[in-house]
């Protein structure tokens, strides 16, 4: 495939390649939207983003499945069918000739008049851009510090947090937070105190052989989070495990022997510090251990996801 820029290699990684907007592939460093797109102003707009491993996409229906419901909620009906973004995010992968990467589908209301009434939008817009990962290459050795956020997630009677939409504030700013406080990520609790989840990730604690996860009402359940879910219940990981969503306080955190954070960006990824309390002696331990390796497994084999007994995919908006 030929690449679609000369100074290609000048160019920053993120923008290398093609992207896909509105059915057309171009290259991504010409890739461009309206300054008057909904998106833009008001973070009007949903996304999903979709790990590949050897050029296959994992879980892609699952991920298409929680952007059509993102869409559905926010009354955005852009023109293709789910085979139809399939295609299109198959091709991209394709021409941009990347053997892994993170593929991201955002959907925008699209360009209007710049008042915030979602009617003025003309047409959906529908972009679809390929960065190959990791964006910060990670020491697997050295775990996530994290500090409990100040910050709370939104409720669900504000936001439907299932939603995963454009607007990342709230995520944002608890993670301004946490970089402030020295740590590398944030845990944000729901607005009853209960843990909730990190800005882009899920997290679990462990407990002897018992897996704890906050449960779906107040986080974005993810499909990660899902497939550890099937990955323990079918055996995979093995050592016995049961897993179970349950609320969690900051105590169960502290007290737990290990704990891990979940999500395609993400991958599994152990928790050295919470608050600069050290988890498991600061580091990964047997249980993170043989969750990363049955996920790392799943993609490297290009394995559908083993189909969760509970909580499914579509329970948990994941
Ligand atoms: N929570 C939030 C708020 C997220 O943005 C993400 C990343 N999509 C996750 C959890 C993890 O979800 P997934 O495993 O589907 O990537």
């Amino acid at each position: 495939m030929t690449h679609p820029s000369h100074d290609h290699d000048e160019l920053p990684p993120y923008k290398r390649g093609y992207a896909c907007i509105d059915g057309e592939f171009i290259a991504a460093a010409q890739a461009t939207v309206s300054i008057f797109d909904h998106s833009f102003l008001y973070g009007d707009g949903v996304f999903e983003s979709i790990v590949c491993r050897k050029r296959r996409p994992f879980a892609l229906q699952p991920h298409l499945d929680r952007l059509e419901a993102s869409c559905r909620y926010l009354q955005l009906e852009q023109p293709y069918t789910a085979e139809q973004l399939a295609d299109m995010v198959h091709e991209l992968i394709g021409r941009n000739g990347l053997e892994s990467g993170i593929v991201r589908i955002v959907v925008s209301r699209g360009e209007g008049y710049p008042v915030s009434d979602p009617r003025r939008a003309l047409a959906p817009k529908v972009v679809i851009t390929m960065q190959a990962q990791p964006a910060v290459k990670r020491d697997p050795a050295q775990g996530i510090r994290l500090a409990i956020a100040s910050t709370r997630r939104i409720p669900p009677v504000c936001l439907e947090p299932r939603v995963k939409s454009n607007n990342y504030l709230n995520h944002i700013v608890a993670k301004l937070e946490a970089v402030a406080a020295g740590a590398d990520d944030a845990i944000l609790l729901d607005i009853e105190g209960n843990v909730a989840e990190l800005p882009v990730a899920n997290i679990f604690a462990v407990r002897g052989r018992v897996l704890s996860t906050p449960p779906s009402g107040a986080i974005l359940a993810g499909i990660t989070r899902a497939t550890v879910f099937g990955l323990i219940e079918s055996g995979a990981v093995g050592l016995g495990l049961s897993v179970r969503e349950r609320q969690m306080s900051p105590y169960d955190l502290f007290c737990a022997d290990e704990v891990f954070v979940v999500g395609t960006g993400t991958g599994v990824a152990f928790v050295s510090t919470i608050d600069g309390r050290v988890i498991n002696g600061g580091v990964i331990g047997p249980v993170a251990s043989a969750v990363l390796e049955a996920y790392e497994e799943l993609l490297e084999n290009g394995l559908e996801p083993a189909q969760p007994t509970a909580p499914s995919i579509s329970e948990v908006g994941g």
